[in-house]
């Protein structure tokens, strides 16, 4: 209030000066044009006098005549017989000239012209003769443009000069007034007091709330750009109020801004509109999406006042590894299932063959042998199921100790002795001791599962290596071997649960396909990283990457 004040008066003396100045100088040169066709006028008539009573030669005495107006005789055909000032036999017809015709018609006339640069104003005073000749006096002066454009100067340092005292004594002035309104003045009007005082209350309670309401919006910024999920508030044209980080990098383009444009704007997903279109019919809807190769949960509040929808809350959680591992636990079912039922359906074979008598006493032993391989294939691979269940689990549960490596690896070796020795196959160990922290018994199946395979999948009389090094905090077990190796298209696939490569060889070799899968479970839970290299024919390479414990060496 106090800057328009002081501003308005500012401006109004400002004003106030330049129509002043405008003004007077209209005023002056009104008062000298006027003044100065009374002269021509009276100049007109003693010239007239001294032309009309000399009846030879009028120049020579207009010659003589001393005036700083100029004088020219015009014929009553507008041809100039006389000017004091410019040769006159050169000069163009002057019968059309305004004051010409005037004096012609009514004795006298008058008429001013301004020069073409607008510098100057020239006014003229014509009068008729007895002779029909006329008389015609004229002077020049600065015109009203030229001389409010000299006195420009002047004005500008009067407005330097005016505006200056204008802002000291409109600051003064504003203070006048203002002061005594001010609630923290004691000589405030008394007629004001109790009005000032309410809206100075009044004044306090607004900037407390605003200045609550900025932290509200603060404390609702942090809240929504910290949670993991993604939130959209809308309001009741589906304009977007708010949206955190999270809501634009699922939906949206980070560069963009989509704060107070059109939900549309956002996303053109039809199956995400239809669900807003519904919500602001009052209707909570939950809907699944896949964006890119992610699964998210959506979940559209309309946000009701009195029956009425006020605008919407988008809640988008990303659900991909739950979808992913209800997936995983479906196909895991699925392959249970089948799996089982391969040696079962063998055994129950075989037994209601010999339940109904007719199997010969001698084909009885190869039949329970039967039975008995398919039982133990059964039994490995509930009871593999088992491992592999319980590393899905929480791993919480699990037991961590600090083990020597070396000693785990030399004993699953010498385990696997007689099964090497089956193939003929060499296992060399080339081991230092090292402790890791881990998990005893699902420590041993990483490298039982390996270090079995690695002969499982060997030729005969091939060599198994098992070496260790040292890469910064790990301890890198290698496992190569010199078998039958994996296809380049099955690589990538080994670590998934029931898969088994297809080649030549392989069919002939018993195993569940869950043994890798435990193997990268297990080394996951260890917080490890497991590598492979393969040549079909030539062998396979498994390292396995293990943190060293703070005990070790
Ligand atoms: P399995 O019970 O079939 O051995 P795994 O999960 O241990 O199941 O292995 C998955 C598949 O990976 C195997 O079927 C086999 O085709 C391949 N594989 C694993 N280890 C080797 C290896 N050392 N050499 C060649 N192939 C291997």
């Amino acid at each position: 209030m106090k800057k328009r004040i002081f501003l308005s008066l500012t401006l109004i003396t400002f004003l106030s000066t330049f129509i002043f100045n405008v003004f007077i100088a209209f005023f002056m040169y009104k008062q000298l044009t006027d003044q100065e066709s009374v002269n021509l006028k009276s100049e007109a008539s003693y010239i007239s006098q001294v032309i009309e009573n000399n009846f030879t030669s009028f120049s020579y005495d207009l010659d003589k005549f001393q005036t700083k107006n100029r004088i020219t005789v015009i014929s009553s055909l507008g041809d100039v017989l006389y000017d004091n000032l410019h040769e006159y036999t050169s000069m163009e017809n002057h019968l059309y000239r305004p004051e010409i015709q005037s004096a012609l018609k009514s004795g006298s006339g008058s008429d001013s012209r301004l020069s073409k640069t607008l510098g100057s104003q020239t006014f003229y005073y014509a009068q008729k003769l007895e002779n029909d000749n006329i008389l015609r006096i004229s002077f020049t002066t600065s015109s009203i443009y030229s001389m409010i454009y000299n006195s420009m100067p002047t004005f500008l340092l009067m407005s330097i000069v005016f505006i200056f005292i204008s802002l000291t004594l409109s600051k003064h002035l504003t203070n006048y007034i203002i002061n005594p309104i001010h609630p923290s003045n004691p000589d405030i009007y008394d007629e004001l007091l109790p009005f000032v005082k309410k809206i100075d209350s009044q004044q306090k309670y607004i900037d407390q709330q605003k200045y609550e309401l900025e932290q509200r919006i603060l404390e609702f910024d942090a809240i929504s750009e910290n949670i993991a999920d993604g939130l959209i508030l809308l309001d009741t044209n589906a304009h977007i109020i708010s949206i955190n980080e999270q809501a634009v990098k699922i939906l949206g383009n980070t560069n963009l801004s989509y704060v107070s444009k059109p939900f549309i704007n956002l996303t053109r997903i039809i199956k995400i509109q239809d669900c807003v279109k519904r919500a602001y019919k009052g209707e909570l809807v939950d809907s699944t999406n896949q964006i890119r190769d992610n699964f998210y949960s959506f979940r559209f509040s309309p946000v009701m006042y009195d029956l009425e929808v006020l605008g919407v809350v988008v809640l988008i959680v990303d659900n991909t590894i739950q979808i992913q591992n209800d997936q995983l636990r479906r196909e895991f079912s699925a392959n249970v299932s089948h799996e089982l039922k391969t040696p079962l359906t063998s055994i129950s074979g075989y037994a209601e063959l010999i339940k109904t008598g007719i199997v010969k006493p001698d084909d009885i032993v190869p039949f329970a042998e039967k039975i008995c391989n398919e039982t133990a294939h059964l039994i490995d691979l509930i009871e593999d199921i088992i491992k592999v269940s319980k590393l899905d689990e929480s791993h919480e549960s699990f037991d961590f100790s600090s083990i020597n490596l070396k000693d785990l690896i030399d004993n699953i070796a010498y385990r696997l002795e007689s099964f090497a020795n089956k193939s003929n196959i060499s296992i060399k160990l080339e081991l230092f001791d090292v402790n890791i922290n881990a998990v005893s018994s699902i420590l041993n199946e990483i490298f039982y599962n390996l270090i079995e395979n690695s002969i499982k999948y060997n030729k005969p009389s091939g060599n198994v290596l098992i070496k260790m090094s040292i890469l910064n905090e790990y301890v890198v077990t290698e496992i190569v071997d010199t078998g039958i190796g994996i296809p380049h298209r099955a690589v990538s696939r080994i670590f998934e649960r029931f898969y088994r490569a297809d080649t030549s060889h392989s069919s002939e070799i018993s195993g569940s396909g869950l043994g890798l899968s435990i193997v990268k479970n297990g080394i996951n839970l260890h917080g490890g990283q497991i590598e492979v290299t393969s040549v079909e024919n030539i062998g396979t390479t498994f390292k396995v990457f293990l943190k060293t414990s703070t005990d070790t060496l």
